[in-house]
């Protein structure tokens, strides 16, 4: 309620009284900025040169060069910008009124219309996402956030928040099933990033007595569940009562198990769940065995037995239409079909579930921490709307007003998300066999001992020169030169989950690298 209030009395500064006092006041020279939109710029810590997407003249005490086309707004000092911006926000601070009575919200509305306060719009954000180069993530705004955006101010905070609380919560339930012994356990485990003989995972090459799915929670996504269904072995099994035993509904999809052919049963309880209009997919397990089995042939081709393979899988499934093949191995995930099943999986799943799921997936490749990357990238906008439009706890010892909660969230999610955990990088050690102090001293960023406040905060107080140039994009480029309500607390957290977010994924290749998996 007070968000409204604060919004509705949030100086709007305008683009020729700020270029007035700019340029009244004294330049300054500027150093240490790091453009956290562009991979390629991120390491090094530019000190003068300006960012591709900056219009501002970064250290005017050097000898000016001729104007480019592309240089087309008012040269500004990101330092002064800062402290116009610092003023209009203190502005806000002081002028922050009372907390309105609900009834006062719909009239505060009407004189909002009225008025035609400005507020972050769809429009602030495009300006926002191309004056920062950045089309990944105006590309993944989706028209459920657009909607959001173009919604009256007092309901978008709270829209946005419960839009990232609804992502949190999504629920994606797996089924692994198959004949015993096929790997389904060591499967399970290995989705979970876990060793088979870590102390929490699914008990591998015992003989099943149970009719019971197990439930395997995901360490650090409790809503992402992996099922180990009972074997399904038995000659007089009868699919249809299978899949109401292990209560078919709860999941999201089938990943029916072998180690060899798929075999009858296989093929019935595929048949099965066709019909209950769920999805399913085979996975052959323990290629690395077959593989190593045939290595010491005469003319041995890899590619030519995974192919063999593959048909010879296929000749067995023909009876359930086109079948959906993954060849896999659960102590090497970066190898073979593993990440096709994912692909397949993003392809075929729900937004929401497809979110879930590659967040859950361990870090096994390169791609598959490009991959993650990507998603993360997609939540930044928004985190950083939710922690920026409206927000009106100011940060001690900061003029900025923004929910810095959101950020140390979304920051603790990618660190677990990257695996860089020391539980992560000691299951990862055993793995590849490096010793885990290695892997430990790979992190380097400010990041290495976990995403805390104290870091949020610290960010929050040291890059605001260098996001005053992206701001001073954004308002030589939004009509009337005016930033809107909350612009400035927007474009700041947008800027530094960006950075955040690549220092780790930085500090994850690293990882990699020692583990040798990149
Ligand atoms: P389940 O009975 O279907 O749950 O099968 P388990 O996961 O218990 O695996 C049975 C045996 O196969 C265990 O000894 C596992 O270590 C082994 N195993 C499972 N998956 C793989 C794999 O991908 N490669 C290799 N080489 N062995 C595997």
């Amino acid at each position: 309620m007070i968000q409204s209030n604060y919004m509705l009395q949030w100086t709007v500064l305008k683009l020729p009284e700020a270029e007035q006092r700019i340029h009244n006041s004294q330049q300054s020279t500027m150093t240490d900025v790091k453009n956290p939109y562009n991979e390629d710029d991120h390491s090094s810590q530019s000190s003068g040169s300006s960012s591709t997407t900056s219009t501002f003249s970064v250290d005017e005490t050097k000898e000016k060069k001729p104007q480019s086309p592309r240089n087309k707004y008012p040269k500004i000092s990101p330092r002064n910008m800062l402290r116009t911006l610092e003023i209009a926000e203190k502005n806000v601070q002081t002028k922050c009124p009372e907390e309105p009575k609900e009834k006062d919200i719909k009239k505060e509305e009407e004189e909002d219309k009225n008025k035609n306060v400005y507020v972050v719009s769809r429009e602030f954000v495009e300006i926002l996402s191309s004056a920062t180069a950045d089309k990944e993530d105006s590309e993944s705004l989706g028209s459920e956030i657009d909607e959001i955006i173009d919604s009256p101010p007092v309901e978008k905070t709270n829209k946005l928040k419960n839009k990232l609380k609804e992502l949190e919560n999504v629920t994606l339930n797996i089924a692994i099933t198959g004949m015993t012994g096929a790997g389904k356990s060591s499967f399970v485990n290995a989705l979970r990033g876990l060793l088979n003989d870590d102390k929490d995972a699914a008990p591998t090459g015992t003989t099943e007595t149970t009719m019971k799915p197990n439930m395997y929670p995901h360490p650090f996504m409790p809503n992402v569940k992996i099922w180990d269904l009972p074997g399904i072995g038995s000659p007089r099994f009868k699919a249809k009562k299978y899949l109401k035993d292990v209560n078919f509904h709860t999941y999201d999809f089938f990943l029916i198990v072998t180690s060899e052919r798929f075999k009858e049963n296989d093929i019935e309880l595929a048949r099965a769940i066709k019909k209950s209009k769920k999805l399913f997919y085979f996975v052959r397990t323990k290629i690395d065995n077959d593989i190593h089995a045939e290595s010491n042939k005469r003319n041995f081709d890899e590619r030519m037995l995974l192919e063999t393979v593959r048909e010879d899988c296929k000749a067995n499934l023909l009876k359930v239409g086109i079948p959906k093949i993954f060849l896999v191995s659960s102590f090497n995930l970066g190898k073979y079909d593993f990440q096709k099943l994912i692909n397949t999986l993003e392809d075929e799943l729900p937004e929401n579930k497809k979110f879930a799921l590659i967040q859950s997936l361990p870090i096994y490749s390169l791609k598959a921490l490009t991959k993650k990357k990507t998603y993360y990238k997609k939540m930044i906008w928004l985190n950083a709307l939710a922690a920026g439009v409206g927000a009106i706890a100011p940060i001690p010892g900061l003029s900025l007003a923004c929910d810095y909660g959101i950020m140390k969230k979304f920051f603790q999610q990618v660190f677990a998300g990257f695996g860089l955990s020391n539980q992560a990088l000691e299951v990862l050690s055993e793995r590849v066999n490096k010793p885990v102090e290695q892997l430990k001293a790979a992190r380097t960023s400010r990041f290495k001992d976990g995403a805390t406040e104290d870091i949020v905060i610290d960010m929050l107080s040291k890059p605001k020169i260098a996001i005053a140039k992206t701001l001073g994009t954004v308002m030589s480029m939004l009509p009337g030169g005016a930033l809107p309500a909350g612009g400035t607390a927007v474009a700041t957290v947008h800027y530094l989950l960006n950075m955040g977010l690549n220092e780790m994924a930085e500090d994850t290749k690293r990882v990699l690298s020692e583990s040798q998996l990149a």
